[in-house]
């Protein structure tokens, strides 16, 4: 009667025991399931990629969960995400801060000439020495013109008033002529009477 009690006593703590167990191992499941679908949801938008884990995990369980934690996409699309938007960051950097084209140092904007490898970097305004990129055909602060400039500079004053008598004078003299030509005509025409 003793050994009995005993034994049906301990197939009771023992099936009480391995309910435990089993609910606690299907609660695991269910959660590694779950967890496996939210994870593979935030590494890919392939449905079939993210139906194949869930599934994996579902029918095999941890195996599964360990065959799909060593398989799954290494980064999550939010990673992805910053990733691409360091890369972008990272890019507008370089445009921002200029970058000497030959030896890639950082140079500031109104650098003229590399200090790192001593390129020329830009050439300044002849009129307000300002910095200008090489490829400018005109300063943009004042409007002189780039390749004009040098030789622009010293003699354009002397060009800029030269032509304006020029014009005076051939003005002058096509007036004088007229009017040397209706003068004559006048006195060609007073002559006769
Ligand atoms: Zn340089
Ligand atoms: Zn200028």
């Amino acid at each position: 009667m003793d050994l009995q009690d005993f034994v049906t006593q301990l197939e009771r703590i023992l099936r009480i025991g391995i309910t435990i167990i089993a609910a606690y191992l299907v609660a695991l499941w269910i959660a590694s399931v779950w967890w496996t679908f939210r994870d593979i949801r935030s590494r890919t938008t392939d449905i079939f990629l993210q139906v194949a884990a869930t599934l994996l995990v579902a029918v095999f369980s941890f195996p599964g969960l360990l065959i799909y934690v060593i398989l799954r996409p290494p980064k999550t699309l939010a990673q992805l995400y910053e990733d691409s938007l360091e890369e972008e960051a990272f890019l507008q950097g370089i445009q921002v801060h200029n970058s000497c084209p030959v030896c890639k140092q950082r140079v500031e904007p109104e650098f003229i000439f590399c200090p790192w490898c001593q390129t020329r970097l830009k050439r300044t305004c002849l009129r307000c020495e300002r910095p200008l990129v090489l490829r400018w055909k005109m300063c943009p602060f004042c409007g002189t013109g780039v390749y004009a400039a040098p030789p622009e500079e010293p003699v354009s004053p002397a060009v800029a008033t030269l032509p304006q008598p020029e014009a005076d004078e051939s003005e002058l003299v096509d007036a004088t002529s007229s009017t040397a030509s209706n003068g004559t005509n006048g006195t060609r025409k007073v002559t006769p009477h």
